[in-house]
């Protein structure tokens, strides 16, 4: 696999953090800069950024986008389901399944043996060329483009290459490459993009041409090494219509597009991420079957508004060469939002009749609605008995629970609010007050799981709360606001669209 897609945006590491594989954020590298050759020579032409900057703020902890190689963040990751003794079997294919009302039954081959494999649930996280969208039968609409890229793994040295920057060599509507250091792989390591009308794609096959075609666009002298692995790709924009099938789901398989934007493998983990809570609570019979099919519903025009911005990149990167396109800040990804979802509910926000569904780019500190990304927010103290620590909102985030907070002028204030939720359990529901920073800092008995103080102001600021207010913010497992409500019946009326028993 090698590097493959390695560039991960911030709302994918805020994802990881509330998964508690913080391990992502660590082993990732900031984006070098990108340093340009006169064509021809190695004479500097500019350096210039890949990402868009953003200024760091309470409400984002992670700001900078992160490059790991494909290979290190599916090690990360198994070792991490490891701990939860849940192993990756490699060397099993899927070849075909059926469904029931009860559940499914999968044909596994394991070294050409086949068996049956009965499971409740499948998640089809297989690839564009998946089985599973195709044995579903969902539509994959888009087109394929006249793009095209060779792209791999290669080792090689030469001395005017230092490991600071982003090479770019050649003319890129014609002719060039560039090569990003990969340290994970070794000082010698580096992903290569080959690219241009004059790029003749079948040099994938061949690692010599390969060589020879770089050596042509670099003037120096080059030791190469390997070739690691290389593919040929071409620019492929296309989206299923419907994310699941019964008890069959779509994630990342779900759609394929340019690679420029480097959000591909990022809306897999959110597609996933996303999906996770709601089948974990029917599967505990929590939740109706029915909360599944909001996952299209939220999932849908998300990815449709993403390959519009990536195809955008496309065309940019296509009509000027340059890579360095990507100043869009919806790249970070932390703008999406699902406002036009059926079960989420804002009694703050008055309705517009045909207001345009903007499901990616919403990112406005002057805003926030329900489906909105919950903002985080530092400097807030526990003021309870023997914990005195401060502490994060993102901290108490955590996707398989809901959290409800109830922002008031005293603990007293919220009680009857939090009364609703007595009938919950605390491994799906947990609550806390948070207190404006003029609130005296003294224990007082209240039935929430938290009583904080927002020392720093700043969960006030970023959940826009006048300190004299009482207003209630309903926290999916997935880092969304699921409701902004007054109190006890807006929770009431937001948690009977998703539990059964409410
Ligand atoms: C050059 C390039 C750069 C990119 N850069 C980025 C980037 O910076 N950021 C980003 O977000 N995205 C990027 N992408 C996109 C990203 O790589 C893809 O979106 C992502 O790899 C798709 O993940 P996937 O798991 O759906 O599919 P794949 O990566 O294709 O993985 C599918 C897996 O399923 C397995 N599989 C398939 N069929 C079966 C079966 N029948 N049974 C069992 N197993 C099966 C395959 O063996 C494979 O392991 C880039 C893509 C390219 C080509």
């Amino acid at each position: 696999m090698g590097q493959h897609g390695p560039g991960i945006w911030p709302r994918s590491l805020e994802l990881f953090n509330f998964l508690n594989v913080p391990e992502v954020n660590d082993l990732g590298k900031p984006n070098p800069p990108v340093r340009s050759y006169k064509p021809g020579t190695l004479e500097l032409m500019n350096d210039s950024s890949m990402v868009p900057h953003m200024e760091p703020s309470p409400a984002i902890p992670s700001h900078t986008p992160k490059l790991i190689g494909q290979q290190l963040l599916d090690a990360v990751l198994r070792r991490h389901l490891e701990r939860f003794s849940c192993f990756v079997e490699t060397g099993t294919e899927l070849r075909s399944f059926e469904q029931s009302d009860e559940g499914i039954a999968a044909v596994l081959a394991k070294n050409e043996i086949l068996e049956t494999f009965h499971t409740k649930w499948m998640i089809g996280a297989d690839g564009a060329k998946g089985v599973v969208r195709k044995q579903l039968g969902l539509t994959f609409l888009g087109e394929t483009r006249d793009v095209a890229f060779v792209t791999g793994d290669i080792r090689l040295t030469a001395d005017c290459l230092d490991r600071k920057h982003w090479h770019r060599f050649g003319v890129f509507g014609d002719l060039g490459v560039s090569l990003r250091p990969a340290d994970e792989a070794g000082e010698d390591g580096w992903q290569f993009y080959l690219l241009g009308s004059n790029l003749d794609m079948s040099i994938a096959q061949s690692e010599e041409r390969i060589f020879e075609t770089i050596a042509s666009l670099i003037p120096t002298e080059i030791a190469f090494k390997k070739a690691v692995w290389a593919s040929e790709f071409r620019a492929d924009i296309r989206v299923v219509n419907k994310f699941n099938y019964g008890r069959v789901f779509v994630a990342d398989a779900a759609h394929v597009h340019s690679p420029t934007g480097g959000q591909g493998l990022n809306s897999g983990i959110q597609d996933a991420f996303a999906l996770g809570w709601k089948i974990a609570l029917v599967a505990k019979g929590l939740a109706d079957k029915s909360l599944l099919e909001t996952y299209t519903e939220e999932r849908l025009p998300v990815i449709s508004e993403m390959l519009e911005v990536t195809t955008a990149i496309l065309n940019q990167t296509v009509g000027t060469g340059n890579m360095t396109s990507r100043g869009n800040p919806k790249l970070f990804m932390l703008g999406i939002n699902c406002r036009f979802s059926s079960i989420v509910l804002d009694e703050f926000t008055t309705p517009v009749e045909g207001r345009p569904i903007n499901a990616y780019g919403v990112l406005d500190e002057g805003h926030l609605e329900a489906g909105d990304r919950a903002p985080d927010a530092p400097s807030l103290l526990h003021i309870r008995p023997g914990e005195s620590d401060q502490t994060t909102l993102f901290s108490h985030y955590r996707p398989w629970y809901h959290t409800v907070i109830v922002f008031a002028p005293s603990p007293a204030d919220a009680t009857s609010d939090l009364g609703v939720l007595e009938p919950c359990d605390k491994s799906i529901v947990r609550s806390a007050v948070i207190l404006s920073s003029s609130a005296p800092a003294v224990h007082v008995a209240c039935p929430a799981d938290l009583v904080l103080l927002d020392q720093g102001g700043h969960a006030y600021f970023a959940y826009l709360v006048e300190a004299s207010q009482i207003k209630v913010f309903v926290i999916r497992p997935d880092g969304v606001i699921g409701a902004i409500i007054h109190g006890a019946e807006g929770a009431r009326r937001y948690f009977s669209k998703i539990f059964v028993d409410m």
